[in-house]
């Protein structure tokens, strides 16, 4: 109990009370429902300890980059009930250590990937197609250009259902070329959705610890946050 009485909240309960309501901030000032939106924490580099404070302050949703660090973690939390999100690039080889954990793909680029999904899954698997908005040379994903065509080549592949797209917003850029990344998303989404009615394209996986506000605004549907909420890495 603090001096005043009060039980003293821990580090992490003071980030992520202050990240929820500007989180709610962003949605009410662009005139979208709360509900809407997913926040994803973001634990890489974190130890399972911190996975499991932030599951008692309520957050069902994790996500991770590396698959051994994301099995890893998964093995010491296996007691809890929550959702799994990879978020970094999967080798074609890690397919099957990843599968039995997954929850949403963030990542997928390519068809060899999804044929390996495909042929690996023992249930249906739920995947976002990242899209390179940026045309930065580091940063994978498809490009823009290539889009329909992987969605095309995505037809048919059995267990493998895709649920909208991902991308990463130019690291450390202005609020324009941020916007301009989220912006390009949301339209080739909205593209897509146009011209292949029959699939559900809902999800824009899109905003990170210094730019979510402005995915909210740009139509995010999942906000993937790490530093705001364990802290610096
Ligand atoms: C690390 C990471 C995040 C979270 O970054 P923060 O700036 O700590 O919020 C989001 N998305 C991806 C793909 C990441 O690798």
């Amino acid at each position: 109990m603090g001096a005043d009485g009060r039980k003293e909240m821990t580090a992490m309960q003071e980030a992520l009370e202050a990240l929820r309501d500007e989180i709610e901030a962003a949605c009410a000032g662009t005139g979208r429902s709360r509900e809407e939106v997913t926040l994803i924490a973001v634990s890489k580099t974190f130890p399972a300890a911190a996975i499991r404070e932030a599951h008692e302050l309520g957050l069902r949703d994790f996500g991770e980059n590396r698959v051994q660090e994301l099995t890893a973690k998964a093995e010491d939390l296996r007691d809890l009930e929550f959702r799994w999100h990879l978020i970094g690039p999967l080798q074609t080889n890690k397919v099957r250590a990843i599968l039995p954990h997954l929850g949403l793909l963030h990542s997928l680029d390519r068809i060899d990937l999804a044929r390996e999904i495909s042929r690996r899954a023992v249930r249906p698997i739920e995947a976002l197609i990242q899209v390179n908005t940026t045309a930065e040379k580091s940063k994978s994903g498809v490009e823009p250009e290539g889009l329909a065509a992987l969605l095309d080549a995505l037809e048919g592949i059995p267990s493998l259902t895709v649920r909208g797209l991902m991308t990463i917003g130019p690291l450390g850029g202005d609020e324009r070329s941020v916007r301009t990344a989220f912006a390009t998303l949301r339209s080739l989404r909205e593209r897509e959705q146009a011209r292949r009615p029959e699939l559900d394209l809902a999800a824009l996986s899109m905003g990170m610890s210094g730019d979510f506000a402005w995915a909210i605004a740009e139509g995010a549907t999942h906000l993937r946050i790490g530093s705001r909420i364990f802290g610096r890495r």
